[in-house]
């Protein structure tokens, strides 16, 4: 049987060529059958280029429709397509290519002579170039080559895509997703998420990221559905185009800054079915303002670039506020205790592991990192910590890493940083832990205000005081503009440690 992940996007492509699959902000649109026929013609460009099965991409472009074709030609052809950040610096780019030892690198035309450059030094056969005006060798190529109809046959395990994490917590790793990770994922959100052709997706987020390239992506394909592709988040837009549409997918911050906007509404929403969020935390007061405002209760899930996504909120039923809900079907999720590895009860807090079809096939060229991630019984350390409540809703508390451990005790940030959102004048707050003499690490918050708040940290600390244990309690209160954030919206709380090192020396 061929496993190949197109496979599961052919009927859509075959019984519905003329309808739009994808629209752009500009009016262009492109249908499922122009969408297959210029993947059919990338795979003929592909193999001249001398791209075999196995063979690594490397795609580091601009948003556009074409980009997306690319990935269906990979997909077709069986090479494994490996997105990068456009953010990324030469540098970092070089770093990539020696890791992944790609065939072909298609980059944006202004970074052609530094792409070059950088790939003759990595023995990377060629580079071709990619605009999201349609500008680039590889289109003009496109332009003259014939279709080819062959679909790779893969195995199960076989890899569709590498796909490199956030780096938030440290150098990023590359996550090789296979044919059926990515399948199975797929249609277990379409199922949950009750996608159909008649959905239409607002599309603001990066494509080189799980959320907009997979999440995103493989849904409406799976489920033969349409979406306007937006170059990113523009709060005036996405009002402007929610009467047309059904579905949008963000981060935190796309509801945090929808919620600015006066013409946020019930009307101007009466369209949607669905607003979906993750990628991290959604505030419990975003989650019921945005109700307030529109009477759509956001949908929040949780998943990562190894594993897909792992738990939503259901569709039907309750949503509720600061969880991300239960397994997808044919998923697990359970708590651990950090030290011995038992399973934890209701209510206690501990790692977060996941075991599925859904999981990926290990670390690319990790492979010690790889085992040390994974138990025995085929379950993965996500690295995160939650708590599963007496109804089976998975809270997330924390990344293991940001943990702090004071005086010996564990301190999880989410709890304190909850009471600190409530605070009057809060606007958002992140609780860290630094060196400190007497207790290893002591623990210390980084707090935003609200604009025109007068708030100090004698005000934080007492009004935590009665709360909250001593040793929880965050001693130093630093007020800052704004906490740092990469791209996907990750506090990157490395930044904020490493900045306020010494405030306990
Ligand atoms: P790196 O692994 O390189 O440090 P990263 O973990 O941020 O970076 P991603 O794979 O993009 O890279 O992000 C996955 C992480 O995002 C999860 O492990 C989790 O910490 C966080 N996350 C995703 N969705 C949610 C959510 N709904 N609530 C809380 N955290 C979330
Ligand atoms: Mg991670």
């Amino acid at each position: 049987m061929n496993h190949n992940l197109y496979l599961q996007f052919q009927t859509h492509f075959d019984q519905q060529p003329d309808k739009v699959l994808m629209a752009t902000l500009e009016g262009d649109t492109h249908t499922y059958g122009e969408v297959q026929n210029t993947a059919m013609k990338m795979v003929g460009v592909l193999r001249r280029l001398g791209v075999a099965q196995g063979d690594r991409v490397v795609v580091q472009v601009e948003k556009s429709a074409q980009a997306l074709m690319l990935y269906l030609a990979c997909l077709r052809a069986g090479a494994v397509y490996l997105p990068l950040n456009t953010a990324y610096t030469d540098n970092e780019v070089a770093y990539f290519l020696q890791d992944a030892e790609p065939r072909l690198v298609v980059c944006d035309p202004a970074r052609r002579d530094s792409h070059r450059a950088l790939a003759e030094a990595h023995g990377v056969a060629h580079v071709e170039t990619l605009g999201n005006d349609c500008s680039g060798s590889l289109m003009a190529q496109v332009a003259d080559e014939a279709p080819d109809r062959t679909i790779a046959e893969m195995g199960a395990d076989d890899l569709a895509a590498i796909l490199y994490t956030s780096g938030t917590t440290g150098r990023s790793k590359g996550a090789m997703l296979s044919h059926r990770n990515l399948a199975a994922n797929s249609q277990a959100l379409v199922d949950t998420w009750q996608f159909t052709r008649d959905d239409h997706l607002l599309h603001a987020l990066p494509i080189f990221h799980t959320h907009g390239l997979f999440v995103a992506c493989n849904i409406i394909l799976t489920a033969g559905a349409s979406m306007t592709l937006l170059p990113g988040f523009d709060a005036q837009a996405l009002l402007s185009l929610m009467p047309q549409a059904t579905v949008l997918m963000g981060v935190p911050t796309f509801y945090t800054r929808l919620l600015d906007q006066p013409g946020l509404d019930r009307t101007s929403t009466a369209a949607m079915r669905l607003f979906i969020s993750g990628s991290a935390p959604l505030l419990a007061e975003t989650h019921r303002e945005f109700h307030a405002r529109t009477g759509h209760m956001i949908l929040e899930r949780y998943g990562m670039t190894e594993t897909n996504m792992n738990t939503s909120n259901p569709y039907e039923g309750e949503r509720r506020p600061g969880t991300v809900g239960f397994a997808l079907p044919g998923s697990e999720v359970r708590v651990v205790d950090r030290d011995s590895g038992a399973e934890l009860p209701a209510g206690q807090n501990g790692l977060v592991e996941v075991r599925g079809p859904n999981v990926f096939q290990g670390y690319w060229r990790m492979p010690e990192k790889t085992r040390e991630e994974f138990r025995a019984d085929g379950f993965f350390i996500t690295g995160d910590l939650g708590m599963l409540d007496d109804d089976g809703y998975l809270h997330i508390v924390g990344r293991d890493k940001d943990l702090v451990i004071s005086g010996g005790y564990n301190v999880y940030p989410k709890e304190i940083e909850q009471f600190i959102d409530e605070l009057p004048g809060v606007r958002e707050s992140a609780v860290i832990g630094v060196p400190h003499p007497d207790l290893g690490e002591g623990v210390a918050a980084a707090v935003v205000l609200n604009e025109g708040a007068e708030v100090t940290q004698e005000d934080i600390t007492s009004a935590l005081a009665p709360h909250l244990a001593r040793y929880k309690q965050p001693r130093r209160v630093v007020f800052v503009d704004a906490l740092p954030r990469n791209v996907m919206g990750k506090v990157q709380k490395n930044l904020l440690r490493e900045a306020h090192a010494d405030l306990y020396q």
